[in-house]
């Protein structure tokens, strides 16, 4: 710990819901990986807005409405900041989701037609899918997918081949399933050079590791605020400038007009084109205060830790006789998914549960990866910076005595 550095125990205090027992034992929240947990400073963020501000953006004269429109398009410019984009290219979403829809609705009905190529990885979220299978059904585009080895990481051997004649490109930057850290800026950069448009999926890297767009050099990039210690109900899409402007709108309502006629309509600008009908103002402040949070950790220090609560839990989780991790067993992200021979996931977490330990069981969100490996459903443990390594100790003594009482 550098000199004026807070502790990692002084940190996890921040995080009321973490105090408190369950099943009368002392909470362990290995879920972070579906949703991160809140800071006092996120939850007094929005609360000051609703005591204080509460009013409708943008089209109010009112001293309300204009202390609301400050902290909206503050929390825009910070998010900017956050990612390193400029704020005109931060549309603000209801998170990871609703962002590639948008693309996949807007950019990909513009510029994509019948026999395009749309190039996925084997390891997506299906929210990084079915978008583009909607699509494919619509427009008549292909996909493609990069394979994953049994390893759990991209095969990228033919990468030049299977980048041939893609018009986009969207992949996972880290697996929620298997932990996998994408080579992301290499994966960019080869895309670009082929003439592909690249989308990234930060959902699990955006709250744990630095990310710069425009060292990253992506067209868009998709991250959800509620596994940023931000709260649900936002999240945002980085879109390059020259790409938003010349992008057609998704949805349509107030707002993201500048005139209406009952013959047809003007649309403003990115990003107001993009954002129809009244946004989630609170949530958009509450997740500025998260990006602030962050980076009064730092995101460097945040990365490392999770490295060491990565390595701790591979550690652990192989003691483990019948287990099977799923995923690079080095480099990857503070997240292990395992299946026991002994138990079925589900029965993994509800025993699990009754330890106070919250894990997560079934497919992920990723059923084609699954299927491939051979793994109708695992459990998965995801850590924070607010783990402590007692905490995955804990998970191994509780695992073993799942894998006595199944075997
Ligand atoms: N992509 C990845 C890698 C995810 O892990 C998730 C959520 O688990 C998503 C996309 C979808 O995020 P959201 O449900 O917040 O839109």
């Amino acid at each position: 710990m550098a000199a004026g550095e807070r502790s990692w125990e002084e940190i996890r205090k921040d995080f009321p819901v973490l105090d408190q027992e369950v099943n009368g034992r002392k909470l362990i929240y290995f879920d972070n990986a579906a949703t991160s947990q809140k800071p006092l400073s996120v939850i007094e963020a929005m609360t000051h807005y609703y005591e204080h501000d509460n009013a409708n953006v943008h089209r109010g004269l009112h001293e309300l409405s204009n202390r609301a429109t400050a902290g909206y398009e503050g929390a825009r410019a910070r998010l900017a900041a956050y990612l390193g984009a400029q704020d005109e290219e931060i549309i603000f979403t209801r998170g990871t989701t609703e962002s590639i829809n948008l693309v996949a609705r807007a950019w990909g009905e513009e510029y994509l037609k019948a026999g395009d190529v749309v190039l996925l990885t084997e390891m997506e979220h299906h929210s990084n899918i079915v978008p583009w299978q909607l699509l494919a059904q619509r427009r008549g585009v292909k996909l493609r997918f990069i394979p994953v080895t049994p390893e759990g990481t991209l095969d990228l051997s033919n990468l030049d081949q299977l980048l041939d004649g893609v018009k986009l490109f969207s992949f996972v930057h880290i697996s929620n399933s298997l932990g996998t850290i994408n080579p992301a800026a290499e994966l960019v950069r080869r895309a670009k050079a082929a003439g592909a448009t690249v989308l990234v999926d930060a959902a699990q890297s955006a709250g744990h590791l630095p990310l710069d767009v425009k060292e990253l050099g992506c067209d868009f990039l998709a991250l959800s605020g509620h596994k940023m210690c931000g709260p649900t109900g936002i999240g945002l899409l980085y879109g390059r400038r020259e790409i938003l402007d010349a992008m057609p709108p998704f949805h349509g309502g107030g707002e993201m007009i500048s005139t209406v006629t009952f013959e047809g309509s003007q649309y403003k600008p990115s990003p107001y084109r993009f954002e129809a009908g009244t946004p989630a103002i609170a949530e958009a402040i509450g997740l500025a205060a998260a990006a602030e949070y962050i980076d009064g950790i730092g995101r460097a220090r945040i990365w490392e830790h999770d490295q060491l609560l990565a390595r701790e839990g591979l550690a652990v989780l192989s003691q483990i006789p019948g287990i099977r991790i799923l995923g690079p067993l080095d480099q990857r992200a503070g997240l292990v998914a395992f299946t026991l021979q002994s138990a079925h996931a589900h029965d993994v977490v509800s025993m699990a549960d009754q330890e106070g330990l919250a894990l997560r069981g079934g497919h992920h969100c990723t059923q084609p990866l699954l299927r491939k490996l051979g793994v109708p459903a695992s459990s998965r443990a995801s850590f924070a910076f607010y783990n402590t390594i007692e905490e995955i100790q804990r998970m191994g003594e509780i695992l073993k005595k799942v894998q006595t009482f199944f075997a």
